[in-house]
């Protein structure tokens, strides 16, 4: 296909594609779906060879939020029967983070519920973060703690932080049908609050939640602009008990497209496989490698993962290497810091503001559940004999073990 390989050079020398090619590749038939694969493959061998980066999410603090994200199990007014419990301790924490890195993670993610964190939030995490260094010197540190005030990501990466997650989860256009209590602009000024003080930023979206294929795209190039180092790409977990419980639009194949896409237009950037990969992508979560070239290993915030070993036995499998703790995740021209890439008029490398971080979707991020749907689903509910909108407990588990709990964590 022309489109494919116009897209494949243009990732290779960092070069945006239009709104029209990417709209196109999330339009392309099942037919022409591993051709899609292959070409997105392509730029994802040139900037990161068959290396995956293994991520750890720790839940700091869990549920009891004041914000209203209709995606999130923690949101005010859930009903889903998740864990609830306020600041683990720092010790608490680096414990699970050992987890994690003994698993091959080499960043751990520290998420907290919440809309913002107080400055003695920041103190407690920056305690938390000493505490995990203090173990492990060389592991990454992110943290997602919701939107910034003055001063406080100059803190955190005083005390060590690496990075700081905050996610867009969706375009501009449709935010304010997601969440009434805060605005994507919030969002945007602490993703640039982060850059502005060295942290390398992670921000992303949550597909699933009734946008449309505009949508899809305005988000992805907004996050282009913004210029993350780490894109995560959520697929929205419905969690019974959330305004978005019914909201089963995806399908293993529309993922693919979504993960193709978002490598086309960010393609030097790490793009992480991040929540609800099990839920939607299913069996073909290998063909997602050969797109994303980082996920998150073991659970969720509010919900499990499939086995962590399983991971590791999926990524041999399918013929990749986890990367090792010495190895540059990022290509050379980006490793200056977030925004720092040289070169072409790329986005996701060169782009203009800074960028947040984030892992799932935000705080409250991989692991929460989608909203309301604006536009009839794209795709047909998942599994051939099931009526939309039902319900699938069978897919999705609520977190019962590792941090806030008593049993060991997944990794
Ligand atoms: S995403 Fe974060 S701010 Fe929004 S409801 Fe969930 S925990 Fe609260």
């Amino acid at each position: 296909m022309d489109l494919l390989n116009t897209l494949v050079d243009k990732g290779i020398r960092r070069e945006t594609p239009t709104r029209e090619e990417a709209l196109a590749v999330l339009a392309t038939s099942d037919d022409d779906l591993l051709h899609v694969v292959a070409a997105a493959g392509e730029v994802r061998r040139h900037w990161f060879g068959r290396r995956v980066k293994l991520n750890y999410l720790v839940n700091l603090k869990s549920g009891l939020c004041p914000e209203d994200c209709s995606y999130c199990s923690q949101r005010l007014g859930s009903e889903a029967g998740i864990l609830k419990y306020t600041w683990l301790k720092p010790g608490q924490a680096a414990e699970a983070a050992t987890t994690g890195v003994s698993g091959g993670a080499k960043r751990v993610c520290l998420v907290a519920s919440g809309r913002g964190p107080t400055d003695r939030d920041v103190d407690r995490v920056s305690e938390t973060i000493r505490a995990i260094k203090d173990h492990h010197e060389d592991v990454e540190v992110c943290a997602c703690l919701g939107l910034l005030s003055d001063g406080q990501a100059e803190r955190l990466r005083e005390a060590g932080a690496d990075a700081y997650n905050h996610n867009l989860n969706t375009s501009e256009a449709t935010y304010a049908g997601i969440t009434t209590t805060h605005t994507y602009a919030d969002r945007v000024d602490t993703v640039r609050r982060a850059h502005a003080a060295g942290l390398s930023a992670c921000s992303g979206l949550i597909a699933g939640m009734g946008e449309s294929d505009e949508d899809l795209v305005d988000v992805v190039f907004s996050l282009r602009e913004l210029d993350p180092d780490s894109v995560p790409v959520n697929f929205l977990i419905p969690f019974e008990g959330t305004p978005l419980a019914k909201e089963w639009n995806l399908t293993p194949q529309r993922c693919l497209r979504i993960l193709a896409m978002t490598r086309f237009v960010c393609p030097d950037v790490e793009v992480r496989i991040a929540g609800g990969r099990e839920v939607h992508l299913r069996s073909l979560q290998p063909l997602a490698l050969h797109l994303a070239n980082s996920l998150f290993l073991g659970d969720y915030l509010t919900s499990e993962g499939q086995a962590g070993k399983a991971d590791l036995e999926m990524i041999a499998d399918a013929g990749f290497e986890v990367e090792g703790a010495g190895e540059t995740t990022l290509p050379a021209h980006r490793t200056g810091g977030c925004g720092s890439s040289a070169g072409a008029d790329s986005g996701c490398g060169s782009g203009a503001a800074g960028a947040g971080s984030g892992s799932g979707a935000g705080c409250g991020p991989c692991g929460s559940g989608p909203a309301e749907a604006e536009s009839p689903p794209a795709e047909a509910a998942p599994g051939p004999a099931r009526a939309a909108g039902e319900a699938r407990t069978d897919l999705v588990a609520v977190r019962r073990r590792g941090a806030g709990t008593d049993l060991a964590p997944n990794a």
